[in-house]
């Protein structure tokens, strides 16, 4: 079950304090895109969220996105607009080497990482597997890829036992 711990649950990445962050030493932030900073298949990232990323970049924490996604130029385009990391192509999470990409890319160690993803059985499993500090928010929308909603959601539900945190 270790790889399914998650250091954090919270509402939206939004609600992330950078006074966690800085007690704790993270230099770098690995990000999952849909779902967890913008809605699933769309380029918008609420307005909360843009604000987030704009203090955690002057506080000197960098950001990578890593995305099991089916669409690259559209993560670059994300990535670039937005002024941070991405690891390039889909990022195979639950698999190790999509976060080990993103360390690289942020130049920071494992332990001075944390990461942040929507989904158990990808984002923290594949941060656990690294020994990143893992942080699961609710996802943005409801509308997903069919096999993520059927499956992993309802599986999601019965590990979580709605430990999930609160709409708010
Ligand atoms: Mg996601």
């Amino acid at each position: 079950m270790s790889l399914l711990k998650t250091d954090r649950m919270l509402r939206r990445v939004s609600d992330l304090e950078l006074a966690w962050l800085q007690e704790r030493g993270i230099r770098g932030i690995v990000s999952d895109l849909d779902n967890t900073l913008a809605a699933w298949h769309g380029d918008e990232i609420p307005s909360e969220i843009l604000a987030w990323l704009d203090a955690v970049k002057a506080a000197r924490i960098g950001v990578c996105l890593c995305s099991n996604t089916r669409r690259p130029a559209r993560l670059a385009r994300i990535a670039q607009t937005l002024g941070i990391h991405h690891v390039p192509g889909n990022a195979g999470k639950p698999g190790r080497a999509g976060v080990l990409k993103a360390l690289e890319l942020l130049a920071v160690l494992p332990n001075e990482a944390v990461m942040i993803g929507d989904q158990l059985f990808t984002d923290m499993v594949a941060g656990n597997r690294v020994g990143l500090t893992t942080v699961l928010v609710n996802p943005l929308a409801d509308k997903e890829f069919i096999g993520t909603k059927l499956i992993s959601r309802n599986a999601e539900k019965l590990i979580l036992r709605g430990e999930r945190a609160r709409p708010r």
